[in-house]
């Protein structure tokens, strides 16, 4: 029979990477902490309404990538492709605004996405995702520009490029879609089948599309930000100069709309040469109509979205640097001598001793090769005649050296040496 594996698209994390996970989630939580951002959680499962309405219709990722079933009572579900539908319902579902209408919030999680599955694409994967409700101000949108860029500074990410753009609203969008409509009108037939379909719905997907002959076409089209009304135009210029102001480098991409329907105003990414064809590590912005849009009042908001993956694949983190290793190994001898480590090294660990001994009547040799294995700082050492005697062998694991102790006093011993160590090097 064949072994069961994964399915296509979709990952283990092995112990080796855990690690490394929960050090980025910590220093994305303590940094979310200094911005007063608090922490939701929401199911990975939604109805597929949700996503058709928040995500919209004409999307690559309603269209095509997402994981939808009809369940046993015949109700369309789907895996959650991103976090800001479901966060947002959840914000309207419990009221949340009528408690506090400001509302920042954090999630991170897995996100299904039916993509073909290549380098730093995955049909599971996971984001850090923050969330801005109720704030309109452009100085919300630079806010959470700024603490994204330290919390990859914190991480240790460098050489990465911010772009930038706005999407208009309301009052100027409709008026560009008409001009990129009428832009595009006689080079329909230059465009992919896609972007032939969606013209009608939704003209400014061509300018995310992939395919070479669009990007080409797309490239003379007109750009939101040359006939932005004056208070997107107000907008950008806010957010853009806070920026500036801290020092912190962007690049106005006129032609970036990203892949989903609810932004207005501010969007923008973060991209590195080293990511290779997938090259956005972050996406985000504004979405101030899909509050109102999914049924709840008329309240905006901006947010972003890290990708876990692609970020770990950015960072100079070495599995090394996050490895656990016993503080003490007890390498016993003799039934009787077994039966004392089996109890110290348990009694070792209820004081928060990391330590860790070998089962079965293992030779000495055996077990000294799996306390090197293990990397222990310390192996304590003692058969049953050693016992008798009321002394043990403390053996010093970097520089082999020795020392007898009384088996009386053991734990104690052990303790204040791991105590004094501890402070030592904290
Ligand atoms: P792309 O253009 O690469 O498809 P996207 O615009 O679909 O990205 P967003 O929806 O903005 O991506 O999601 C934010 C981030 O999540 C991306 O910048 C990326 O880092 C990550 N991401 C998106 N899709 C995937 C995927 N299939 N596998 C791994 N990471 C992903
Ligand atoms: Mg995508």
């Amino acid at each position: 029979m064949s072994n069961i594996t994964t399915v296509k698209g979709f990952k283990d994390i092995l112990p080796d990477e855990t690690a490394k996970w929960r050090s980025i989630e910590e220093k994305a939580r303590n940094i979310f902490a200094d911005f007063g951002i608090r922490e939701i959680r929401t199911p990975v499962l939604e109805k597929t309404d949700l996503f058709r309405r928040g995500i919209g219709d004409s999307t690559d990722i309603v269209e095509k990538e997402m994981y939808t079933f009809v369940d046993q009572g015949e109700e369309s579900l789907t895996l959650r492709p991103e976090a800001t539908a479901s966060v947002i319902r959840s914000y309207i579902e419990h009221a949340l605004y009528a408690a506090d209408p400001l509302a920042k919030l954090f999630t991170i999680g897995p996100m299904f996405r039916r993509e073909r599955p290549q380098k730093g694409r995955y049909r599971q994967f996971h984001q850090i995702d923050v969330e801005y409700l109720g704030y309109d101000d452009p100085r919300a949108d630079a806010e959470v520009i700024m603490l994204l860029i330290q919390l990859l500074k914190n991480l240790g990410l460098a050489d990465v490029k911010l772009e930038m753009n706005t999407l208009g609203c309301a009052l100027c969008r409709p008026a560009f879609r008409e001009s990129i409509l009428s832009f595009l009108e006689g080079k329909k037939e230059d465009l992919c089948e896609d972007c032939r379909r969606r013209l009608n719905t939704n003209p400014l997907r061509v300018f995310d599309c992939k395919n070479t002959g669009c990007r080409r076409i797309i490239t003379d089209a007109p750009r939101l930000l040359d006939v932005a009304c004056g208070s997107c135009r107000k907008h950008f210029d806010v957010v853009t100069s806070s920026l500036t102001d801290f020092g912190i480098p962007f690049f106005v991409n006129t032609g970036m709309v990203r892949g989903l329907d609810y932004y207005t105003r501010t969007t923008f990414e973060i991209t590195t040469e080293f990511l290779g064809a997938q090259n956005a590590v972050v996406g985000g912005g504004r979405y101030d109509g899909l509050v109102k849009d999914l049924g709840g009042p008329d309240i905006p908001g901006i947010g972003f979205a890290i990708g876990m993956e692609r970020l770990l694949s950015l960072l100079p983190m070495k599995s090394e640097d996050f490895a656990i290793h016993p503080y003490i190994f007890i390498a016993a001898l003799g039934d009787y001598a077994q039966k004392q480590a089996f109890s110290l090294c348990h009694r070792l660990r209820l004081r928060g001793i990391p330590a860790e001994m070998a089962y079965g009547g293992k030779s000495l040799k055996s077990q000294m090769k799996r306390a090197n294995k293990l990397n222990c700082r310390y192996t304590l050492i003692f058969g049953d005649r050693e016992l008798a005697a009321g002394t043990v062998e403390l053996r010093d694991m970097r520089d082999s050296s020795q020392v007898s102790l009384s088996y009386q006093t053991i734990e104690e011993t052990i303790a204040t040496k791991f105590g004094e160590e501890q402070t030592h090097l904290g």
